[in-house]
């Protein structure tokens, strides 16, 4: 059960208080306080978990300083939607916001490896008025003798040029905790020219630890990646750890399943389950097309796979694209033949804007048909 609170409720007021006390002493229940700053207002929710069956939920709405009550199933407690659509979805961060109805584009480089490449790609980026990329610094790697990526070396330098090009978030993978301190050290010694989005691997998706860690700071949000081997349920429970221990600012990540049946695919292209995340949660969805494509294989029809795959998500509602670029792909120290080339850009983004557009004209002829089971 989720009481929700009346908005900027003071934690030291005798309402909160009053609230707070009465539901501590129901028997069997335990609680969990969880904070949401939107953009206007702070609002408070208190999960009551354990023994709630029997509990009268009139009772708990007349408390003072409880606005209304949800009772919520045992999934995915904090993101899932629990038919309430007036929870908020999405959140802002450092000017840019990220929800289930916008659509942002991380394009960048899948590794960081020299300056000039991260120069030439960050700028294209604002000529094109994109404000977020992608930078991988610590890069997990099957084979022990692959490049590892430059680490917390390179930060400086990678924040200084996305700060001096308006870049204002950077998506970039952390495989260790201990890579948060590193980029929050990094960006406070620099004064906070840019911000960045902490990405989870699909080799990580149910790292637990990790996920904790990342789920304890509120400074950065995080985009979590489905894990390649695992059913949809553990990857979206795999989210709610970072909500459950205090970061609800989560974006999910598809980026295809691994079998042998999505060949000649890197990975099984998974974007039918855009809609779904959609529907089970109220996190934004991303859609990694470069990693589950794997290739710059062209259809006859002159586009490329990689393409074909950003529109399905696109076209299905997906949220914000993660994908590979790079200035100089053969020089590209990690997942060169799956980039997208500079020269491809405004095509790219044209295609990405005609989708989104599309998505929303999809929606508008269907608008009188909405059945029950819509949200
Ligand atoms: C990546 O985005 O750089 C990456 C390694 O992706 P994944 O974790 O999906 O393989
Ligand atoms: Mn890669």
């Amino acid at each position: 059960m989720l009481a929700i609170l009346h908005p900027n409720t003071p934690l030291d007021s005798d309402a909160y208080r009053e609230t707070l006390h009465f539901l501590e002493n129901l028997p069997g229940v335990t609680l969990r306080v969880h904070e949401v700053q939107g953009a206007t207002q702070k609002l408070t929710e208190i999960y009551l978990l354990g023994e709630t069956k029997s509990l009268d939920r009139d009772e708990i709405t007349a408390l003072p300083a409880v606005e209304r009550v949800i009772r919520i199933s045992d999934d995915y407690r904090i993101l899932g939607r629990h038919k309430d659509s007036l929870r908020q979805n999405g959140f802002s961060y450092n000017g840019v916001t990220f929800n289930q109805e916008n659509l942002n584009i991380f394009a960048g480089l899948c590794a960081v490896d020299i300056q000039a490449h991260v120069e030439t790609m960050m700028s294209t980026l604002q000529q094109h008025g994109q404000v977020c990329t992608r930078m991988g610094a610590y890069k997990p790697r099957t084979n022990p003798y692959s490049f590892q990526g430059h680490g917390k070396g390179c930060l400086p330098w990678v924040f200084e040029t996305a700060g001096k090009y308006g870049i204002k978030v950077v998506a970039m993978e952390i495989t260790h905790e201990s890579h948060i301190e590193e980029i929050d050290e990094c960006l406070e010694k620099l004064g906070r020219p840019t911000g960045v989005m902490l990405q989870v691997g699909t080799r990580n998706t149910q790292n637990f630890e990790l996920l904790k860690a990342i789920g304890r700071q509120r400074t950065y949000p995080v985009l979590l990646k489905r894990g390649f081997g695992i059913t949809l349920n553990e990857s979206l429970n795999a989210a709610e750890y970072l909500a459950s221990e205090g970061n609800a600012n989560v974006v999910f990540c598809l980026r295809g399943m691994k079998t042998e049946a999505g060949q000649p695919h890197r990975n099984m292209v998974d974007f039918a389950h855009v809609p779904t995340v959609k529907r089970l949660t109220r996190m934004p969805v991303c859609v990694d097309p470069s990693h589950s494509v794997g290739s710059r294989d062209r259809a006859p029809d002159g586009i490329l796979d990689v393409m074909h795959a950003t529109a399905q998500g696109v076209i299905a509602g997906a949220n914000m694209v993660l994908v590979d670029f790079h200035p100089k792909p053969e020089k590209a120290l990690v997942d060169g033949p799956q980039a997208l080339h500079m020269d491809e850009l405004p095509a790219y983004l044209e295609d990405i804007q005609l989708c989104h557009e599309t998505w929303k004209k999809r929606q508008a002829i269907y608008k009188d048909l909405r059945g029950p089971t819509a949200t």
